[in-house]
């Protein structure tokens, strides 16, 4: 094999709470996370000389050891000697700093990209295990589908699948540092916690209504006064006919659940006329089944 292509899937949440802070400042978590049918493509080729070589068609993206998909190449290639070199080509469609885990899925399928192109025999655990010392949320990137996420990111419980439905996802063209919405948050003064086990027992009995009333991102405390255009989005969703909105991750991406497909649509159609200079998808979840069988 001299050529590997990935999809890198992103992911949502479709409930995120804070219960505690470490002393060295990390937030505990208790998120539950969902991957989404919304990839970037990672292509990686063997070449005759040595180094690793990345491309992207974002142009604001660097191409050297910042991006995580050189680190992940990197740390591989050095751990296990390998004197080839790789070319790597990144297709970016998974919105930047939106809070679904971008970077965090690359460096995963790079990961596992490099693990299979070299035969390297690494299980799925061993994987996560050197994808954590690059990012608490590349565990989860690795597993993918529905998981409930806790410690800072890394402890992860496979759900059952969500129930199939449409999605309908907006990234408006604000940045939102996830620094400053952790350093901002106060989380013992939350007001509001998510009913995480709740949302658990719903996903078990496959109740999408359940899950759906119980979306809840306590960052939204933080982000929302700053960024109303995120609340303004969450409430066109809802009056377009999603069963509910949230904002996923640190933001400032907003999706909505649709049961009704057929209202979804026009809602997609009406939201790229409202804002049509942020990205608007019409998607699905996709589950961790799925995935493995493509
Ligand atoms: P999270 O949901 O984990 O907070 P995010 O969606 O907020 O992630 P990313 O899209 O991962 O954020 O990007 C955050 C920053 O990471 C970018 O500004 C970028 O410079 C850097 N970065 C490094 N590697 C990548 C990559 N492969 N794709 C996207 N961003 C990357």
């Amino acid at each position: 094999m001299n050529e590997i292509s990935l999809n890198a899937y992103g992911k949502l949440n479709l409930s995120l709470d804070v219960v505690g802070k470490k002393p060295n400042g990390y937030h505990l978590v208790r998120m539950i996370m969902q991957t989404v049918d919304l990839y970037d493509t990672i292509t990686i080729k063997k070449q005759a000389e040595q180094g690793i070589t990345l491309s992207t068609n974002r142009e604001d993206l660097p191409t050297n050891e910042d991006n995580l998909i050189f680190k992940a190449a990197k740390m591989l290639m050095d751990e296990f000697h390998i004197t080839d070199g790789v070319s790597i080509h990144l297709e970016k469609r998974i919105p930047v700093a939106a809070g679904m885990a971008g970077g965090s899925t690359d460096c995963a399928a790079t990961l596992n990209g490099i693990n299979q192109l070299f035969q390297l025999g690494l299980s799925k655990e061993e994987l996560m295990e050197r994808g954590v010392k690059m990012g608490a949320d590349i565990p989860y990137c690795v597993l993918g589908g529905t998981a409930l996420s806790e410690g800072i990111g890394e402890v992860l419980t496979p759900l059952k699948d969500i129930p199939d439905c449409r999605l309908l996802l907006i990234k408006p063209n604000i940045d939102v540092s996830t620094k400053w919405v952790y350093t901002t948050l106060k989380w013992d003064e939350i007001k509001e916690h998510p009913d995480t086990d709740g949302m658990i027992a719903d996903l078990e009995q496959g109740n999408l209504s359940g899950i759906s009333s119980k979306l809840k991102n306590v960052l939204e405390e933080v982000t929302i006064p700053e960024y109303p255009v995120i609340d303004d989005i969450k409430k066109t969703m809802r009056s377009l006919g999603a069963d509910n909105a949230l904002m996923s991750g640190s933001g400032p991406t907003v999706f909505g659940i649709f049961t009704d497909s057929n209202a979804g649509e026009t809602a997609y159609k009406k939201c790229k006329e409202l804002y049509p200079d942020y990205q608007v998808e019409w998607t699905s979840f996709i589950s961790r089944t799925q995935i493995e069988q493509q």
